[in-house]
């Protein structure tokens, strides 16, 4: 997945706004660590591209491990459990669900490594899809950047919906506040 990582992770952001909206003292902080995990894996690119091995498949990088983001999202959960107020243990938390959802979203039309270290048998959205409908698969050969266009759609809408209610409540964490002390 190319260009949907980064509305992908404004969705989650959205998506878990007003559960966390007591919590988001910064909605630029919270959207912020919420994007940033969404495109952190991919920040393997930036080592592959400094070190010359841009030919490497950036999914063996260990940013691509799902047990890196595994361990992150429950370290930022056990956090967040302790800590019940804080926005520092919620902008952990969305950077490491940030990255989540990035590993699941390379996998629909990709090819990830879900258990490496340990085993390196790739798991692919493509392959399934193959598997169950494999006319479909053949004939769109691109469905994935369909999927993308989806989820752009979607975080576009978003984007709208939230900026008018902005307009009406000025501000995120106004407007989940005043609902939550509604
Ligand atoms: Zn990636």
């Amino acid at each position: 997945m190319t260009f949907a990582h980064i509305p992908a992770g404004y969705i989650t952001c959205r998506l878990l706004a007003e559960a966390c909206g007591p919590r988001i003292r910064s909605e630029k902080a919270y959207l912020s660590w919420g994007v940033f995990g969404a495109v952190a894996p991919d920040l393997d690119y930036l080592y592959l591209a400094v070190t010359g091995n841009l030919q490497v498949n950036h999914h063996l990088c260990f940013t691509h491990f799902l047990l890196v983001w595994v361990a992150l999202f429950m370290a930022s959960s056990v956090w967040m459990y302790r800590d019940r107020t804080g926005q520092p243990p919620l902008s952990a938390f969305m950077f490491s669900l940030g990255g989540l959802v990035h590993i699941f979203l390379d996998t629909i039309p990709g090819r990830v490594y879900w258990l490496a270290p340990f085993n390196y048998e790739t798991f692919s959205g493509d392959n399934l899809l193959f598997s169950i409908a494999t006319e479909f698969a053949q004939t769109h050969r691109h469905w994935g950047y369909g999927v993308e266009l989806l989820i752009i759609i979607w975080a576009a809408i978003l984007f709208a919906n939230t900026g008018r209610a902005n307009r009406r409540h000025s501000g995120l964490g106004t407007a989940v506040g005043e609902r939550h002390s509604a």
